[in-house]
């Protein structure tokens, strides 16, 4: 697994991200210019943080309430 951004790699264990990591699946639909394509980011913790500063609007950051 490696950030699509840095190229870093990112530390897996039995395919599970050992480190901060942002696995984005987005499947475009039929007003999309991209309609049936379906894409994947991974983003190490690093990159993501740099991306999202650059939102005009903020993440919407919620609280995990159910115990992993
Ligand atoms: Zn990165």
């Amino acid at each position: 697994m490696r950030c699509n951004h840095c190229g870093k790699e990112i530390k897996t264990e039995n395919q599970m991200a050992k480190e901060g990591v942002a696995e984005i699946t987005l499947r475009w639909g039929y007003f999309s210019n991209k309609d049936g394509e379906t894409h994947k980011i991974c983003l190490c913790e690093d990159c993501y943080d740099r991306w999202i500063r650059e939102f005009a609007i903020p993440v919407l950051i919620e609280e995990n309430t159910e115990l992993l």
